[in-house]
């Protein structure tokens, strides 16, 4: 997951305009929470959190870049033949894949981690600092292999009160968009056989806290090319295309929407039903142009909440040149690159939240209302593809303790109890899955 956009602003903003907001204390439903299953899994959670953290930290200070995760796959199987399960390696590349089979007839449900990190050459800002040069866990995949292997030990211990069968895909090179697409095409849903697929990404919330949304959670990215006849002069087709596709944007340049601490505003934000975050169009960098022998392209990156709207904008485009003095010059119009999205699965997203809600408190899992301006989506969308499922935000901060978990930014940090947060959460949705 890659999100870039104001970074710089974000870094220079207090952490004191991102603590007021709407995310607040986490408050536990003590009475769900602390009955039968999911009170073993706390307790079997708190007992192996510093060996997790362990683990964690030891990923941390070895990265390893996409298509490279020789040691990290190493260790990740290592741990779960340890725990007893079928473990397949090399799939896709780095990618493990290991097998919770309980022998009872039930429901088959997959869990995913990313484990690849990324280049950087800033420096890391933790004591278990990257022993690899330019390499740099800064997008916490650290954090979501050690929940995965989180996990998959709870639910190990609890295999007798479980049913069906329970998958565990590590997936490699996330960070250049292979991994899924390489385990897909190497068989992966030739070995495992899985109904639903859950995974999770750190974001810069507050720790305690998972967010989620039906249908899709970041906005659609997509490259509009348009290509013209080259006259001699193409300056005013140059203004005219920049003012064109100027027009198409919704959002006015002093609007908060650009900062990036308004995500997170109690009113504006993602989680407030009136927030901005909805119906909107951009565009994402200026409009460029190429000149070839006899043409001349322009290209725009439009970013929109709505991946049906882009659709509509190219056929505007298209009868608007056609109206206009260019026409004659108006060769073709055509997305140029294209972002598949991660799309959740209604139902099960809906079934999803109120679950965790039910059992770790109202505040534990909300769902968003807005979608992520700036979220470049990540490659699981290529599994949901396949099978239906639902991608998690993971809060990850501590604004209190100065901790902001943006992934990508130079002085990305995780609080370490987010390890035991993911781990419960999605421990206890899994088993209440897989009841029959
Ligand atoms: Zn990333
Ligand atoms: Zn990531």
């Amino acid at each position: 997951m890659n999100i870039t956009r104001s970074i710089q602003s974000l870094l220079i903003c207090p952490l004191i305009l991102v603590s007021t907001m709407f995310f607040g204390q986490v408050t536990k439903n003590e009475d769900e929470s602390t009955t039968g299953i999911h009170l073993i899994i706390q307790q079997h959670t708190e007992a192996i959190f510093d060996s997790l953290v362990e683990i964690r930290r030891d990923l941390h200070q070895y990265p390893e870049l996409a298509g490279e995760e020789v040691r990290t796959a190493a260790k990740i199987a290592e741990y779960l033949q340890n725990l007893g399960l079928e473990v397949h390696q090399h799939i896709g590349g780095n990618g493990v894949v290991a097998i919770l089979e309980t022998h009872r007839k039930g429901k088959k449900i997959a869990w995913r981690a990313d484990i690849d990190a990324l280049e950087t050459d800033l420096p890391d800002v933790v004591a278990f600092e990257s022993t690899n040069n330019g390499v740099r866990h800064i997008c916490g995949h650290d954090i979501h292999t050690s929940i995965a292997l989180g996990i998959a030990n709870v639910l190990t211990k609890i295999k007798d009160r479980l049913n069906g069968t329970i998958y565990f895909i590590f997936q490699p090179a996330e960070e250049n968009w292979q991994g899924a697409k390489a385990m897909i095409d190497d068989g992966l849903f030739e070995l495992i056989d899985p109904k639903e697929i859950y995974a999770l990404h750190l974001a810069p919330m507050p720790e305690g806290l998972i967010a989620t949304k039906a249908e899709n959670i970041f906005a659609d990215y997509k490259m509009i090319k348009l290509k013209f006849a080259k006259n001699k002069d193409n300056a005013e087709l140059s203004n005219y295309i920049k003012k064109l596709i100027h027009n198409l944007q919704n959002v006015p340049n002093d609007s908060p929407f650009w900062e990036m601490q308004t995500l997170m505003d109690s009113k504006l934000g993602l989680a407030n039903p009136n927030t901005i975050f909805k119906d909107y169009i951009t565009l994402n960098s200026a409009v460029t142009s190429k000149e070839k022998d006899d043409s001349i392209n322009f290209y725009a990156s439009m970013c929109t909440s709505d991946p049906t709207k882009l659709y509509s904008v190219l056929k505007q485009l298209k009868s608007k040149i056609k109206n206009s003095e260019f026409a004659d010059q108006f060769i073709d119009i055509q997305f140029q690159e294209e972002l598949t999205l991660v799309i959740n699965d209604k139902d099960l997203t809906d079934k999803a939240v109120n679950t965790i809600s039910a059992i770790y408190g109202n505040q534990s899992a909300i769902n968003l209302h807005g979608i992520i301006p700036d979220g470049r989506s990540d490659d699981f969308a290529y599994f949901q593809q396949e099978i239906p499922g639902v991608y998690f935000l993971l809060g990850g901060s501590n604004y209190e303790k100065g901790i902001l978990s943006m992934p990508h930014s130079p002085n990305f940090n995780v609080d370490e109890n987010c390890i035991k947060t993911g781990v419960q959460y999605f421990s206890s949705l899994i088993a209440e899955k897989t009841k029959l």
